[in-house]
């Protein structure tokens, strides 16, 4: 374990030596049913480069008809520092898994310098908790600095009912319906407060709104952008974060009714990586990923769609089924997306559904002249000029 001069723990990435084994898994390209528990696979000498590491793969609800892959979550590896992207379910697990956690007597988490949240549909948060509830047991103590969150401010108000107002439910939490991240950190102290204090006062353990420090992302001033009309208007990528590994700026991209809706490009010295978050094919995504090195790509198969909601459908189910078409991009568009941004390497994750065979996936090498991965969970991908996938060694 190695001390960097503002007093974080580094740590050397475990050599867990099954690249074998994990090559087999990549070149399926499709998630299978065996555990994953045993293919968490560090390449050598990683401390010293930068990776993109894939914790889960699925997109939407990992409940689905018993799907394998975590809940979307990536990680960015830069000189043994790891920042994050997304809280999806399992993340936690899959950052242990994937040898991302310093290791012992460290406990683990002393790795994670910050945390980016796309936008706050659940399937993007619902393990965010784990990080308030279990940091400080797994290392956030240890850290002389707390652990950065930056996520989408508050909405501003409610999208409209999709189709007949009839029939719909009262919202939840009418006095403040469309919370940002901060606000929903501080109700989620709130609501875990027993857990919490228990741990401050029979444990001795450090409140974690020191050792969490959030924020939610500022938009720059911009005339048009209305959460109901115009989410994503186009705009010059702007700076989010910047430290001695990365820069990180971001855009809005169009996922309705969401609002606001990010993706992030992380440069590093190493080389860069773009994530979509959940889009329709966005032209601000194109400009924010323009010559990155690689892209990596929420996509969804409209067939599933189809088979899911069969016609007639009722309301709610045509509403449901006319999110996931609208609101996120074909298998059959994203190589087009991939290919104006003139990125090298194009990776699927945010599958759905997320066990779909890989011939459907494969599609999306259509009008694309780089290199596609289907991307699987714990996969690590190194950052460099010409990005290679560890199968390919
Ligand atoms: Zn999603
Ligand atoms: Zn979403």
């Amino acid at each position: 374990m190695y001390m960097t001069d503002r007093g974080d723990m580094r740590f050397s990435l475990r050599r867990t030596a099954t690249a074998a084994v994990l090559s087999a898994y990549i070149a399926i390209g499709v998630h299978s049913s065996t555990t994953y528990a045993q293919q968490a696979s560090a390449p050598a000498a990683a401390g010293e480069e930068a990776h993109l590491v894939l914790l889960g793969t699925s997109g939407g609800r990992t409940s689905w008809r018993g799907v394998q892959a975590a809940g979307i979550s990536s990680a960015v590896v830069v000189n043994g520092q790891v920042y994050l992207v997304d809280f999806g379910a399992g993340w936690l697990r899959r950052f242990f898994q994937a040898g991302l956690g310093a290791p012992p007597p460290a406990r683990g988490l002393e790795s994670l310098r910050a945390a980016f949240i796309t936008h706050l549909h659940a399937d993007h948060v619902v393990d965010y908790p784990s990080l308030v509830l279990f940091g400080a047991s797994d290392g956030l103590s240890e850290r002389k600095d707390p652990v950065l969150v930056f996520g989408p401010g508050a909405r501003g108000k409610l999208p409209p009912v999709s189709g007949s107002t009839t029939g719909v439910s009262a919202v939840v939490a009418p006095e403040g319906p469309t919370p940002g991240t901060v606000a929903m950190t501080e109700a989620m102290y709130r609501a875990f407060a027993t857990d919490i204090n228990d741990n401050i006062l029979d444990s001795r353990k450090p409140n974690p709104h020191s050792r969490i420090k959030v924020q939610d992302i500022a938009i720059p001033a911009q005339a048009g952008i209305d959460p109901n009309t115009d989410p994503a208007p186009e705009m010059a990528p702007f700076p989010v974060y910047q430290d001695e590994n990365v820069r990180v700026t971001a855009t809005l991209v169009s996922h309705p009714p969401v609002y606001p809706s990010f993706a992030f490009r992380f440069d590093t010295p190493h080389g860069s990586v773009v994530f979509s978050g959940d889009t329709s094919p966005s032209r601000n995504l194109v400009r924010l990923a323009q010559g990155a090195d690689v892209l990596v790509h929420e996509v969804i198969d409209t067939a599933w769609v189809n088979a899911l909601y069969p016609k007639p459908r009722n309301a709610a189910q045509e509403a449901k089924a006319h999110h996931l078409v609208h609101a996120h991009t074909a298998v059959e568009d994203v190589g087009a997306v991939a290919q104006a941004a003139k990125v090298k390497v194009l990776v699927l994750s945010h599958l759905a559904p997320a066990d779909n065979t890989a011939a459907r996936w494969t599609r999306a090498k259509e009008g694309f002249e780089g290199e596609l991965i289907v991307g699987s969970d714990l996969q690590w991908i190194p950052l460099r000029a010409k990005s290679r996938s560890n199968s390919e060694k």
